[in-house]
């Protein structure tokens, strides 16, 4: 059972669903040649792909592009659904760093046969995550900046004011579709720069 705390805090909470957006940043939605999408795209990866802090991935034999998303991460404290934009972030815990690793070739293949995307997304260990931030420790949610280097070699720079849906219309709009509980954590989406990993990557 994956378990999470914020720092600073004693107590921890037990994970429960990962629930992801895609293409939020239109940057990332060109460079994989995709649409920007009017509706969401909404997808979950299970609690027990998280890898914590300074741990290893596992990049499956199945695969020959496994690539690294790095995203914001939200750490829900308060049960809710149907949750209005405006009241949204009341329902954070906390903030983290998550990279959202994805079997880019597998995904691809599942696409074009419209299939669910599971078997690229919810591997053991694709979801490497940071320890959390309380939510009153991250003051300008518009304006953090998300960095990705593989091999000290700088891959993704990105910055959440360039998010399509902010944090709060990400929550909003996933618990339309989902109730989002306390333990639940969901990824707002990678800025462009998504590239391949090779085994021994750092
Ligand atoms: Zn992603």
């Amino acid at each position: 059972m994956s378990r999470v705390s914020i720092k600073g805090q004693e107590s921890s909470v037990t994970v429960g669903k990962i629930v992801c957006i895609g293409r939020n940043f239109a940057e990332h939605a060109r460079e994989l040649g995709n649409a920007v999408p009017d509706s969401p795209i909404l997808f979950m990866k299970p609690a027990s792909c998280i890898v914590p802090d300074g741990g290893t991935v596992v990049i499956p034999d199945y695969t020959n592009e496994c690539h690294h998303e790095v995203e914001l991460a939200v750490l829900i404290g308060t049960r809710g659904a149907k949750i209005p934009a405006e009241q949204a972030l009341e329902h954070v815990a906390g903030y983290a760093v998550a990279i959202d690793l994805t079997l880019r070739d597998v995904q691809n293949t599942l696409k074009e046969k419209g299939h669910p995307w599971e078997m690229a997304k919810a591997f053991a260990t694709s979801c490497p995550l940071s320890d959390f931030v309380a939510a009153e420790a991250v003051p300008d949610l518009g304006n953090l900046s998300l960095k990705l280097a593989v091999n000290g070699e700088l891959r993704q720079n990105g910055t959440s004011a360039d998010m399509m849906r902010s944090v709060a219309e990400v929550i909003a709009v996933m618990s339309d579709y989902f109730p989002l509980e306390a333990g639940d954590i969901l990824l707002t989406g990678t800025p462009a720069g998504v590239g391949r990993l090779a085994s021994g990557d750092q």
